[in-house]
């Protein structure tokens, strides 16, 4: 009966997995054409100065818009790009689009907010990604000092001479460099020293611990301190409350972004706007 029922569990887990492998095939031909269908769109979350409560810039944000399933989560459908090698296409239609946007807002506001833009290990390792970058300025005609391309820990810490030489290259068209996400991964300081780099984004799981957790502020302290010695500026990600603005900024952590300042949304929607306590 044991062995029965062990490989009539099996079949059943079988049957799963043959489920969930073609839910992500059909999801990943779906995503071949989403740029061609228009169903991704970019949204943008304000990144605010947090000693004088005004939008400095935005992040933006890939949203897919699936016939059928509705809204998909970057959270899903990214790691499928990548696995897919379709994030390149897609991050140099993000990467035109946040562009195109940031010239627009410039246009209209006369304030030079500055546009952060997600950066994936396989666009960053392409040789042929500096000159996308420079052609995506070029074309949109924004100012590469405007433009933030956001990189992870591994992504910077992988091949520490050929990222160290490719950011080089990012830094001498004029675009700024940011750490996304940092403190989560496993970045030597030694080579955090000497990599051109601009800003650290705090990640969020420390943000959101800041007020309640002695160890996640302890760890804040140090990144802000971090950041100062090494000339860096700092982003807090994921500020909720007014509580948490007021304590990153006592920290001396320079900007936030964060549901409380405001969600991501269309370019349309609430821009720009200022934070009030
Ligand atoms: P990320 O770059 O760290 O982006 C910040 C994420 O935190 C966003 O999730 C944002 O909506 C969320 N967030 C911001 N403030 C708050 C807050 O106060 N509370 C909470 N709970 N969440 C907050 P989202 O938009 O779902 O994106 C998830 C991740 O997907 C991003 O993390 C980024 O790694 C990736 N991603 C998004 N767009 C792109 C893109 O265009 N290219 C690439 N390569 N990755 C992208
Ligand atoms: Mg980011
Ligand atoms: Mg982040
Ligand atoms: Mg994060």
């Amino acid at each position: 009966y044991r062995a029965k029922s062990r490989k009539l569990g099996y079949a059943v887990f079988e049957q799963e997995m043959n489920r969930r492998t073609l839910e992500r095939l059909q999801l990943a031909s779906d995503l071949r054409h989403a740029v061609e269908n228009q169903e991704l769109e970019l949204h943008y979350q304000p990144q605010v100065n947090l000693s004088a409560g005004q939008v400095v810039g935005a992040e933006a944000l890939l949203r897919w818009r699936h016939p059928q399933l509705g809204m998909v989560s970057p959270a899903q459908f990214i790691p499928l790009a990548e696995e897919t090698g379709l994030i390149v296409p897609l991050g140099e239609w993000v990467l035109r689009q946040a562009c195109r946007q940031a010239v627009r807002w410039t246009a209209a506001s006369r304030a030079t907010l500055r546009i952060a833009v997600n950066v994936s290990a396989l666009q960053f390792e392409r040789p042929d990604f500096v000159s996308i970058v420079a052609a995506c300025l070029h074309d949109s005609g924004l100012e590469p000092e405007q433009l933030e391309l956001e990189l992870t820990e591994s992504v910077v810490m992988q091949d520490i001479q050929e990222s160290s030489a490719r950011m080089t290259a990012l830094r001498a068209l004029g675009v700024r460099l940011a750490v996304d996400d940092f403190g989560t991964g496993h970045s030597s300081l030694s080579y955090l020293q000497r990599l051109p780099l601009n800003v650290l984004k705090i990640d969020r799981s420390f943000v959101q611990q800041v007020s309640g957790v002695e160890s996640a502020l302890g760890v804040v302290k140090a990144i802000v301190a971090l950041a100062q010695h090494l000339g860096l500026g700092t982003v807090a990600e994921g500020i909720e409350t007014k509580e948490e603005w007021r304590l990153l900024r006592e920290l001396g952590c320079v900007d936030g972004q964060g549901f409380f300042f405001g969600r991501p949304a269309e370019a349309g929607k609430g821009w720009p706007v200022t934070a009030t306590e």
